[in-house]
């Protein structure tokens, strides 16, 4: 059994935080998420987007601020597990707290802080894509430098789909957009930009399948108002048709659900005995579900399972500004 003193479940921007948080308040953390990489919603979903609402940034880039709250995180020693999902819980007699992951393994731990956002999410399934074992499919976009001379086929008509396009639009060879609806739900102003961007828009069309081994030479689409199936030639196919979230086995940890949010207190206590939570995952009278909000929820979260964990110390952890660099890291090693 892995044991440790804070068990953080996703590693999202509030996860990533509270890991770093932890760290400075001398807690040992396991941080544990259900998908492959880091960075919760913000790394999967919109990694090349601006966002300005972060405090003292005027503007940082998605996949900047992950790699800041990474480097910040790991500074507190995390043990991390990708690629599993925090399955079961169980209290323990001494108060402790084991939960056991989808792989079987065993965490035991003082306290759990539940990060979880919009609980694991998994991109809609589309059969041709599924059915491609090859290389070439992204479903999380890299850096636009990274398409320069690729010929792009993103699959969808929402936001995603469309900033995509509109995005490689100037770096990659060609960017083919396949909708299988005649409209678009994705904001008006993107679509515009989309079509008089210079990328090719095929509607009411389906992906029937992609070939090319090992990496996508082309793909079949046949459009509604068609006879034939077309051959597009595609270097790289974007699957942008959204994600489906669910809370899963969170569902069964007996926290108190409304909607996908578990409620909590001013304390970030969910009502079960030591189990927090913070960032999108909670809700409460007046919740904003914003990251800076989620930043100050996971603060709050550690610093309350601090005093619960070692009762002899302060709530308030003092200022990080009059602290020694990365004090409890030293401390531990
Ligand atoms: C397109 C888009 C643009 C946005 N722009 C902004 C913006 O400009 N400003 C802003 O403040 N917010 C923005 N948001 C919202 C912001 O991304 C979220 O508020 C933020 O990601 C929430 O962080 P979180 O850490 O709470 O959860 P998440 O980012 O959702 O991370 C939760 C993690 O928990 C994992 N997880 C869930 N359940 C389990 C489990 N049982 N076991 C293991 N792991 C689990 C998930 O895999 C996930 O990685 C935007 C969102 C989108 C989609």
């Amino acid at each position: 059994m892995i044991r440790c003193d804070l068990l953080i479940v996703g590693a999202g921007p509030a996860g990533l935080f509270a890991t770093y948080y932890a760290g400075m308040r001398g807690l040992d953390v396991v941080l544990v998420d259900s998908l492959a990489h880091l960075g919760g919603q913000v790394a999967a979903l919109y990694p090349e987007k601006l966002i300005y609402d972060i405090a003292g940034m005027p503007a940082v880039k998605g996949r900047d601020l992950i790699s800041g709250l990474v480097e910040q995180a790991r500074s507190a020693q995390p043990q991390i597990m990708l690629g599993e999902e925090c399955a079961t819980i169980d209290d323990q007699s001494d108060g402790s707290v084991v939960v056991t992951t989808s792989t079987g393994t065993e965490i035991g731990c003082g306290a759990v802080l539940i990060t979880g956002g919009i609980g694991r999410f998994t991109p809609r399934p589309l059969p041709a894509v599924d059915a491609y074992t090859g290389d070439g499919i992204h479903r999380v976009v890299a850096p636009a430098e990274e398409y320069v001379g690729e010929d792009v086929v993103v699959v969808g008509g929402g936001d995603s789909a469309v900033d995509w396009a509109n995005m490689l639009v100037d770096s990659a060879n060609t960017v083919t957009l396949v909708h299988r609806r005649a409209r678009f739900t994705a904001h008006e102003s993107s679509v515009d930009e989309l079509r008089t961007s210079g990328c090719r828009i095929i509607t009411d069309a389906e992906i029937l399948e992609i070939t090319g081994a090992p990496s996508v030479r082309r793909v079949l689409v046949k459009a509604a108002d068609q006879d034939g199936i077309e051959t597009v030639p595609a270097s790289i196919v974007i699957p942008a048709l959204g994600h489906i979230a669910s809370l899963g086995p969170l569902l069964d940890w007996g926290l108190t659900i409304k909607g996908r949010q578990i409620e909590v207190g001013t304390d970030m206590a969910t009502g079960r005995s030591r189990v927090y939570a913070a960032g999108d995952i909670t809700d409460y009278p007046g919740k904003v579900r914003l990251m800076v909000v989620g930043f100050g929820e996971a603060a709050t979260a550690v610093n309350n399972i601090a005093v619960v964990l070692r009762p002899d110390e302060d709530l308030f952890p003092g200022h990080s500004s009059e602290l020694p660099r990365m004090l409890a890291t030293e401390s531990r090693g």
